[in-house]
Parts: structure tokens; sequence; C-alpha cells
């Protein structure tokens, strides 16, 4: 059987009067992140890590923030459009696993419910995919609690194998 692996990276700046969506879940917080689309940071870098794994170019090539029809896109869908991508190229997802760094609101109560998400976008059951969080411990721009950043990574096997 033929694995392949991605990696994924994304960060988008906390702005006054948006929504904050994490992994398609809404969570409560006095600011949102800043973006063309939703700016769901988490689920950019999941659709990176897949777009990734299959050598399908990047996010920004698919879904182009200077495109108005992703103007305040909602993210789980356009990660939905790359999972057929990546199956369309012949592969299929196996496991996904993701770290959120970002120093506040706390994320632990909200994870199972983004797991869901992430997990039915990418059409595998939600023991595949995995979403941690950590903090900035002061330090950069996600200390300062400018920003979000999230890292993903992405398994596929070829199908037909
Ligand atoms: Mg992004």
């Amino acid at each position: 059987m033929t694995i392949r692996t991605g990696i994924g990276y994304d960060c988008h700046r906390f702005a006054l009067g948006r929504a904050l969506v994490l992994g398609g879940v809404e969570i409560p917080f006095e600011r949102g992140l800043e973006g063309h689309s939703d700016a769901d940071v988490l689920s950019h870098a999941v659709t990176d890590a897949l777009l990734g794994a299959a050598a399908l170019g990047d996010i920004g090539e698919h879904f182009p923030d200077t495109d108005s029809r992703f103007a305040g896109a909602d993210s789980i869908e356009l990660l939905r459009s790359a999972v057929g991508l990546v199956s369309a190229a012949g592969f299929a997802a196996v496991n996904v696993d993701a770290t959120v760094v970002l120093e506040a609101p706390r994320l632990a109560g909200f994870r199972e419910a983004m797991r869901g998400r992430l997990a039915d976008a990418i059409g595998i059951e939600l023991a595949r995919v995995s979403v941690k969080a950590t903090r900035g411990e002061g330090m950069g721009f996600v200390g300062r609690g400018e920003g979000a950043a999230a890292i993903a990574i992405a398994t596929l096997r070829e199908l037909g194998e």
C-alpha cells in the first residue's frame, strides 16, 4: 500500500467584529480571525495538508482570496471540495492530526465538535481525526494575542491498491 503524507500551516490575525471559527465550529470569543473567507485557520491547515499529500498545490491556488466567490466562504466546504480533488487524483484520507496555536480562548470544550466537523468533511471516522491545542507562552504573535496559527499533517493511501 502506498502511503503519502502532507503538511499544512496557516495563520490569521485576530480582529474585532469577526466570528471565531475553528474546525467549522463557532467559538464564543470577543474577537475572531480576519480573512477573505471565514478565516478558519484550522480547516485551512488541514486542507493544505491533504492537498500537499496528493501534491495538488495549496489552498490559495484552488480557492484564491482574490476571487469574490470565496468571500466569507465556509472553510469546511472548501475542505470538502479539496477532499473531492484528492479523491479524483486517486487518494483516500487515512488520518489527520492538527494543532491549533493560540493564547485564548481555551479550546478544550470544543475539541470534539471540531473533530466531528472535520471528520465529516474529510469523510473519515472520528477516531482518525485529532485536534490539539497549545499556547504561545507569551512569545511572538501568538503569545501577544495578535493572531492564531495551526499546523496539520495528513496521511493518504493510494486508491485501488
Ligand atoms: Mg488561511
